[in-house]
């Protein structure tokens, strides 16, 4: 058994396709930090936490980190820690990491993330099989239109469905007439056939309101309606005044926040992320939880680069309670964007090979580990101080 050697960080920062932005957000997208841990034969595994630092639970139960948090945490704390455990023992891996610093998931995540890389490269597996196997090899891509111009929604929305993007997600929570206005105006260009969802990231103040609003959205058909105000007893309101089922993001962070949303018995949807709860072992927790209340799930995130994204993938291949489309990156370095933007915000990425998009889904990787290999030269052109 060959244990823990070595972690180490380093904080890149890729540059976007265009702007990317949701409610509330105070920093660019894709500036982010990655884990590299080596094993005593030499194996590398890596890992990311997107951490922002304006993400965070409701009325201040959870917080963001930063590049800079995360940074000072794994190499004070986490890194002495994990060393000379046995990369495979997650639980040992995560109680170590508890012992020594209360919270900070993100910083958490990205350690354990490539403790699974590691363990699945030696023991020859992908990542899925660690986490209990393949419940699908197909990962469906919701496109996130973000706070941009409604002509500009309006292409990108023509534009992605050409190319087999069969969900799209709008960020609201702004000013109402141009939140439904924007819904509209995708609905027409995006045409009759694709799914439509709403994420408010809490913009808007009381469930009174989002109700008012969310009415007026719903003559265009939505598939759901995120997170639309603050705190789970909130969005429970307003799901119980709506037809369109509401899914918890920033309520939904580990498997107990999930409890409580099962006991409000309104919110249908749960959005989980391999980063709130804590990393992988906890993401299964939280769908377990999910699975047994009956919960539909969907895999988010902050849009990683490639090697974030890569543990989105693997767990959404293996967590049954994940059915429906995940807002997750189509992660492709520079050599192979050839035009498309569907699942695409960057103009390069840190991974060998591409993600492959397949039907507006992405094809989950099987090569040991977490699938797709880090393109070392490409982190250290992207390599930024924190
Ligand atoms: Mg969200």
């Amino acid at each position: 058994m060959s244990r823990i050697a070595s972690v180490s960080t380093v904080v890149v920062h890729l540059p976007t396709r265009r702007e990317h932005k949701w409610t509330g957000l105070t920093e660019p997208i894709g500036r982010y930090i990655l884990t590299r841990m080596t094993d005593e034969d030499g194996r590398v595994g890596w890992g990311e936490a997107a951490a922002l630092k304006d993400w965070g639970g409701e009325f201040g139960r959870y917080f963001g980190e930063s590049a800079a948090i995360v940074e000072l945490v794994v190499d004070r704390y986490l890194a002495p820690a994990v060393k000379g455990a046995d990369p495979a023992n997650i639980v040992e891996l995560h109680a170590r990491m508890d012992a020594v610093i209360k919270g900070y998931p993100y910083a958490k995540a990205a350690v354990e993330f490539a403790a699974y890389d590691l363990a699945g490269k030696r023991l020859g597996v992908p990542v899925h099989v660690l986490l209990g196997g393949c419940a699908r090899r197909q990962v469906p891509v919701t496109h996130s239109i973000g706070l941009i111009s409604i002509d500009e929604a309006e292409k990108e929305a023509a534009q992605v469905a050409a190319e087999g993007i069969r969900t799209i997600k709008i960020k609201i929570g702004g000013d109402p007439r141009h939140d439904v206005a924007m819904v509209r105006a995708v609905r027409n260009a995006a045409g009759p056939d694709m799914d439509i969802c709403v994420d408010a990231n809490e913009g808007y103040k009381t469930p009174g309101e989002a109700v008012v609003i969310l009415r007026e959205m719903e003559k265009y058909r939505l598939k759901y309606a995120e997170q639309p105000c603050m705190g789970i007893e909130r969005i429970a309101e307003v799901a119980r005044a709506l037809d369109t089922p509401v899914m918890a993001d920033e309520s939904a962070w580990n498997a107990h926040d999930a409890l409580q949303i099962a006991e409000q018995h309104a919110i249908d949807i749960v959005s989980i992320y391999t980063t709130k709860p804590g990393g992988l072992y906890r993401a299964m927790e939280v769908a377990a939880v999910c699975r047994a209340a009956g919960i539909a799930c969907n895999v988010n995130g902050s849009i990683e680069t490639g090697v974030g994204n890569l543990a989105n993938i693997q767990f959404a291949a293996a967590a049954p309670a994940v059915t429906l489309s995940c807002v997750v990156p189509v992660s492709t370095p520079a050599e192979y964007l050839k035009g498309s933007i569907a699942g695409i915000y960057y103009k390069d990425d840190l991974i060998r090979e591409p993600m492959l998009l397949v039907d507006g889904a992405i094809e989950v990787p099987f090569a040991p580990g977490m699938g797709i290999d880090v393109d070392e030269t490409k982190v250290e052109k992207y390599r930024v101080h924190a």
